[in-house]
């Protein structure tokens, strides 16, 4: 069959869940028998968003490949179940790097480089490469931002030009608008919605499908408002309410007539049907009452909870899985310096201290990270959370506060965490990280081993520091074990310690490949130990 794209893009606001949206249509194009892939395209300049602050951009999702990419992409891979690649987003700034390196090489023979159609013909050809590289039959493509955006207009365009290339019947679009809440009059309104479907059409592109996001329940009139407005088939205007479950929203999506309407269009038939049962499964249990275990994060982005996405999800996963309720309690890390937040350390029945940069707030982690070995409290340490592990006991087996990471301490006498060999010479930052799967053999016996129940195992990665071999023997004597190696055995890729309940550091993160129904195992073994905990409390 033809590839098949269906795009998406957002009118009035940014924020109204797009990115779900689009992966919870994935789910259901999945759920009748056909491989799906998802692209974003984001207008930013940046390459990647690998350089940009957590605060601007929330977490850097990485994939297999070490790409290093937005966080919708996350949504995708964990609502669909599925692997992307680095094509599966694309950024103004790649696409500007790329037709720019090849004028400089010459390949357009003298030609002046336009936006149209040079541009817009490097748009096309990486959303072509998603079924290339993926075996997609249908490609979903979500364009960032909302249409008005000066820098989005090259990608409409590209998108403009794909129905021409591909053929109506191979081609849908699809407007996730929203439709604001009046409080004066009571009154939800469509005004905004039009004109943003008619800014759409001025650029060529006329909506098929329209998606209503509203924080409240939208009556049919509406609806048919909208159709009559914006000129969509009646049925094709889905009025989608702020769901209370993000697990939901497949639910909520296959309820609607999304799935006929697509395929329809699409000229195709259903080749299974769905079988929710699973996601059904997920959100009963989610909304059954159940004991709450209270996990900490310590981190230094936490007044920004999508900064910590996936690490939410993933503990998340694993909490339902075990019928416990997770409440996070949010620690900034340098509140702990100043002798805040402490409480809320107390009050925790696990640790979480995720992945980070940079010095502010690093001596509040090592506190937290000394809590939970003083205190037998359940640990799990992500990538950065691994390095504050061994630094924590590296200060106390060494009795010298000064042993760092060479990150926060150039000059520590004991710099147990080092920048890795091949880092050394590096003079640019972007996507020059050890970035993606890499391979981890682990020590049999170990807690690690025991979680995955075996004993070889690949893991995403993104980090330039790691644990400093000379001190091995040394932290092992003070019951560390490093029950997770590269295969020829250089680099440290998990640590744990031996008499304490759960506490491990793992230089990878593990959170990009937990899945609602397949929690991450490191993840399930950090909650059976919380679990432990609040059984001997009760
Ligand atoms: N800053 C640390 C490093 O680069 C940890 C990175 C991370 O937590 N992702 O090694």
């Amino acid at each position: 069959m033809d590839t098949k794209y269906i795009f998406l893009t957002g009118g009035v606001v940014s924020s109204v869940g797009k990115g779900v949206t689009a992966a919870a249509i994935g789910r259901l194009l999945k759920e009748r028998g056909f491989e799906v892939s998802i692209q974003k395209l984001d207008p930013y300049i940046n390459v990647d968003p690998g350089t940009m602050s957590p605060y601007q951009h929330g977490e850097v999702y990485v994939l297999d490949d070490g790409a290093e990419t937005d966080l919708d992409l996350g949504h995708y891979e964990r609502f669909v179940d599925i692997s992307l690649n680095k094509v599966c987003n694309v950024t103004t700034g790649q696409v500007y790097a790329e037709v720019i390196a090849k004028e400089r090489r010459g390949d357009y023979l003298g030609g002046t480089i336009q936006v149209i159609p040079h541009i817009t013909n490097e748009i096309k050809r990486r959303i072509r490469m998603v079924a290339k590289t993926t075996g997609a039959e249908i490609v979903l493509v979500e364009v960032g931002g909302t249409v008005g955006d000066i820098e989005g207009l090259p990608f409409l365009e590209a998108l403009r030009q794909m129905r021409g290339d591909v053929g109506p019947e191979n081609s849908l679009y699809i407007h996730v608008t929203w439709v604001p809440h009046i409080g004066a009059t009571g009154e939800l309104k469509t005004k905004p919605t039009q004109h943003s479907v008619r800014e759409l059409r001025s650029i060529g592109i006329s909506p098929d499908v329209i998606i209503a996001r509203s924080d409240y329940e939208m009556g049919q009139e509406l609806c048919d408002k909208i159709a009559l407005f914006c000129d969509v088939e009646q049925r094709a205007v889905i009025p989608m309410v702020t769901a209370e479950l993000l697990y939901e929203i497949p639910l909520l999506v296959e309820k609607t007539q999304m799935g006929d309407i697509l395929l329809e269009r699409l000229g195709l038939k259903p080749r299974k049907k769905p079988n929710w049962k699973p996601w059904e499964k997920l959100v009963q249990e989610m909304n059954r009452e159940k004991p709450t275990a209270k996990i900490a994060f310590v981190g230094k982005y936490v007044e920004l909870h999508d900064a910590y996405m996936s690490v939410r999800e993933a503990t998340r996963h694993a909490a339902l899985s075990l019928g416990l309720d997770d409440e996070i309690l949010w620690i900034h890390s340098s509140d702990l310096e100043k002798g805040r937040g402490v409480e809320l350390l107390q009050e925790a029945d696990g640790i979480i201290v995720p992945g980070g940069f940079g010095e502010r707030g690093i001596e509040g982690k090592i506190h937290a990270a000394r809590y939970a070995r003083e205190n037998n409290i359940p640990y799990l340490g992500l990538c950065l959370g691994m390095q504050v592990m061994v630094i924590e006991l590296a200060r106390h087996m060494l009795n010298d506060d000064e042993a760092n990471s060479t990150e926060f301490d150039p000059s520590t006498p004991h710099p147990v965490i080092d920048l890795m060999p091949d880092q050394r010479d590096l003079t640019d930052m972007g996507g020059t990280m050890r970035l993606g799967l890499y391979p981890c053999q682990l020590q049999s016996g170990s807690k690690a081993a025991d979680a995955y129940g075996k004993d070889s195992i690949n893991e995403r990665h993104r980090h330039r520091f790691e644990f400093k071999n000379m001190y091995r023997e040394k932290l092992q004597k003070a019951g560390m074990e490093f029950s997770g190696l590269s295969p020829d055995n250089r680099l440290v890729e998990i640590a744990e310690m031996k008499d304490h309940p759960f506490m491990l550091g793992t230089q990878f993160h593990p959170e990009f490949l937990s899945r609602p129904t397949r929690p991450h195992p490191l993840f399930l073994g950090f909650l059976k130990a919380v679990k432990d905990n609040l059984n001997s409390e009760s």
